[in-house]
């Protein structure tokens, strides 16, 4: 195969990474997927996910996903919108001919596996390709996240209990006297939000949330700049005078940044998706939730979890929420010797630091100047998590923004959270957000680094 690029995964990661690489450079990709098309693991995602940010934020540098739009109607009128699964995947499959395959410049290997050693093979044909090795290699599936449809569950199983993957929960052909709901993340608060909203009782509903999450004010996380850097300015002042993390997070409740669902319980968990108030108030009307730890199995009638075991109807279905999403493996230097690694590179906001990456390798010669550039962050999960990549996000932000190509690219791209767009109007909240942000941001930065070494990591 004769290409400049071989990149391995065709989700949003690969997607962001190519747009922007084709876009400032002029080079040839092959593009690898084993799955049937473009989009990742939108293609087998249950059919009522959303995007849990606003759509401006994700997808790729040249097209906004979306184009904008704020909602009109419903419980989030006023917010930006978010994608649900049929536009995410049209809106890559969109990408792929527009602006791929019709520039010429990428081929897509659908239904194909990498197998490392610059060598695919098609599941369907049984045709082997290899690609020179002056072909960089592009591992754009390293985080690539678990998802319910192709995951078995982390429990045992016994017979005659129905345990399903949360896709399936729209096809079930009989109501059952209960649900049960495995899981803490997003995927466990669509599923509760999906069954109230086709009429389920709450006290139908038994969650099983082994731990408690914060989660983010979805209000606050908004392609507006006074409102993004509003907010980010009151997390970094609050956690330059934070004695300790949950000390912080409480404070940040106050402010009204991040919520919990269960007020009496501390939480322990900071992947912080974000969530809508009406999805809280929601989620608030499930009485029955089980915090005993990870379940070991599921029997008829009964669950058997880490910290003891809890009834459930024999006719119970079980809707298994827990793979897992958000992958927290080492950071990697992105430009590796063999291999180019995209990961997160502002906190969180993943398809920002693939297109950051595209861009970066589309302009740059040397590694070791793109590795400067594009710092990897990590992903949250514990509350030191979540503060260790706020510091990495927060310095990876200053070191490409200190480049002035890199600056005013980031500013024209919608994927940015931070980015203020050339021509925006300085309101005074945008400038009362700037100034506080330049007073606070090193002390705040420079306390979250403290209280994420001196935190312990609670799994
Ligand atoms: C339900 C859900 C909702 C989310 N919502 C948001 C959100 O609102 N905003 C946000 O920023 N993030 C969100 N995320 C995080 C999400 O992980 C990332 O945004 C992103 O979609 C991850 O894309 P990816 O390209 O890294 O992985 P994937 O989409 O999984 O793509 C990786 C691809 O690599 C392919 N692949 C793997 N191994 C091989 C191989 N050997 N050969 C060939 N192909 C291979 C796979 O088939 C797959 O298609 C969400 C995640 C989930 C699960």
């Amino acid at each position: 195969m004769d290409a400049d690029y071989l990149v391995v995964g065709a989700g949003a990661t690969g997607m962001a990474f190519t747009d922007a690489l084709i876009d400032h450079a002029d080079v040839r990709v092959a593009l690898v997927d084993r799955r049937y098309g473009v989009g990742g693991h939108w293609l087998a995602a249950y059919p009522f996910v959303r995007l849990h940010q606003s759509s401006t934020f994700y997808g790729v540098a040249s097209t906004v996903l979306g184009g904008g739009r704020i909602q009109s109607t419903g419980p989030e009128a006023g917010l930006h919108e978010r994608a649900d699964q049929p536009k995410i995947t049209s809106y890559y499959s969109d990408l792929l001919a527009d602006r791929m395959v019709g520039s010429g410049r990428v081929e897509l290997f659908a239904g194909c596996d990498y197998l490392g050693e610059r060598t695919f093979v098609s599941r369907v044909s049984g045709q082997r390709y290899e690609v020179a090795e002056r072909c960089r290699i592009v591992d754009a599936r390293y985080l690539a996240p678990d998802i319910p449809a192709e995951s078995e569950p982390r429990f045992g199983v016994g017979d005659g209990v129905r345990v399903i993957p949360v896709n399936e929960v729209v096809s079930l052909e009989e109501a059952p006297s209960q649900y049960v709901v495995v899981g803490s993340g997003k995927t466990a608060t669509d599923a509760c939000i999906w069954l109230l909203a086709r009429g389920v009782d709450p006290d139908a509903i038994c969650w099983v949330r082994p731990r408690e999450p914060w989660m983010l004010n979805r209000a606050l996380i908004q392609p507006d700049p006074a409102i993004y850097l509003g907010m980010f300015a009151d997390l970094v002042q609050a956690a330059g005078a934070a004695p300790s993390l949950p000390d912080l997070f409480l404070r940040l409740e106050e402010l009204g940044i991040m919520h919990r669902i269960d007020r009496s319980v501390t939480p322990t968990m900071a992947k912080a998706p974000t969530l809508g108030t009406w999805e809280l108030e929601q989620l608030r009307t499930i009485q029955h939730v089980v915090r005993l730890g990870h379940i070991a199995s599921v029997r008829r009638g009964r669950l058997d979890l880490a910290e003891g075991s809890v009834a459930i109807a024999d006719d119970a279905v079980v809707v298994d929420c827990a793979a897992d999403g958000l992958k927290r493996l080492p950071r990697i230097p992105i430009w590796g010797p063999d291999v180019i690694t995209p990961q997160p590179v502002r906190a969180g906001f993943p398809c920002f630091g693939a297109a950051l990456t595209g861009y970066v390798e589309a302009t740059r010669d040397d590694d070791t100047d793109k590795n400067r550039l594009c710092q990897p962050s990590s992903y949250g999960n514990s509350l030191a998590d979540w503060a260790r990549m706020n510091v990495l996000g927060a310095r990876s932000s200053a070191a490409f923004g200190a480049e002035p190509d890199v600056k005013a690219w980031s500013d024209s791209v919608a994927l940015n959270p931070a980015r203020i767009p050339p021509g925006y109007a300085v309101t005074p909240a945008l400038d009362d957000a700037l100034s506080r942000l330049q007073r606070s941001l090193p002390a705040g930065i420079a306390r979250l680094d403290e209280l994420s070494r001196t935190t312990p990591s609670v799994p």
